[in-house]
Order: C-alpha cells, then structure tokens, then sequence
C-alpha cells in the first residue's frame, strides 16, 4: 500500500534498524523505544489492524519471530511483552498490524 509507513520501510524507501527478514516477516527497532529492547514484527503483507487478519499463520509467525529475535537478544528468559494494539480504544496509530517486543525492564503495569 503506498501510502502506509511500515509498507515504505518494507520497501526500503524509509529506513528501519532492520533485526530480521524473510520472504513474510520483517522486525525492526522502535524509533521511540519504550523499554532498552523495543523492536515490532510486521507481515509483508499489508494488513491494516488485527480485525483484517485471517491467516493464522502469518499470525503465529509473527509472535514466534518475536520469541526468536528475544531469546538471540539474549532477553528472553529475563521476559518481555509482545503487545499488538487494534484502532483507538487499542492505542494503534500505524495502520499496518505490527506486534510489539518490549524488554530488558521489568513492565510496571499490568498492561501498558
Ligand atoms: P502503535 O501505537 O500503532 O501500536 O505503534 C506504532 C509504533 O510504531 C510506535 O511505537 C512508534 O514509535 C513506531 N514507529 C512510528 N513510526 C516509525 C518509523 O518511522 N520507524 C520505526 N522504526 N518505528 C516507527
Ligand atoms: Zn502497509
């Protein structure tokens, strides 16, 4: 989609601190990083919030690759957060599906 950000970074027209890739699935870091480890997970494929998302999958892949990149970082056993917000009441501001990997702090609320 041309006129979506992370569409852009998968592109290679915006830059991103890439942390993996494959033919599905790209991670990079958080520009605004809410915690020492903060990077996202997106598809390739343009999905705009979890209500359009139907390929379970695709879905799955996201949160294993999160785990993956965690336990490479070298935080996984301390724990993290995996986070994916949908529309306003949910906080997303970038509407391509992305979940969030946030760690190497211990999180001060239940959510949040
Ligand atoms: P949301 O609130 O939609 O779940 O989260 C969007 C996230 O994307 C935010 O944490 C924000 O810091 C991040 N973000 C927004 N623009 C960019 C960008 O251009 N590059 C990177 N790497 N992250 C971005
Ligand atoms: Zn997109």
């Amino acid at each position: 989609m041309t006129d979506c950000l992370f569409c852009k970074i998968i592109a290679g027209d915006i830059p991103a601190e890439k942390l993996y890739e494959d033919d599905r699935v790209l991670a990079f870091k958080d520009i605004n990083a809410l915690a020492p480890e903060h990077f996202l997970v997106i598809p390739k494929e343009h999905i705009s919030t979890p209500n359009d998302a139907d390929n379970a999958e695709l879905m799955g892949e996201l949160s294993l690759t999160a785990t993956r990149i965690a336990k490479e970082r070298g935080f996984a056993e301390s724990g993290y957060r995996l986070v994916m917000n949908c529309n306003a009441d949910g906080g997303q501001v970038v509407f391509h599906i992305h979940l969030h990997c946030l760690g190497g702090r211990k999180m001060t609320s239940p959510i949040g």
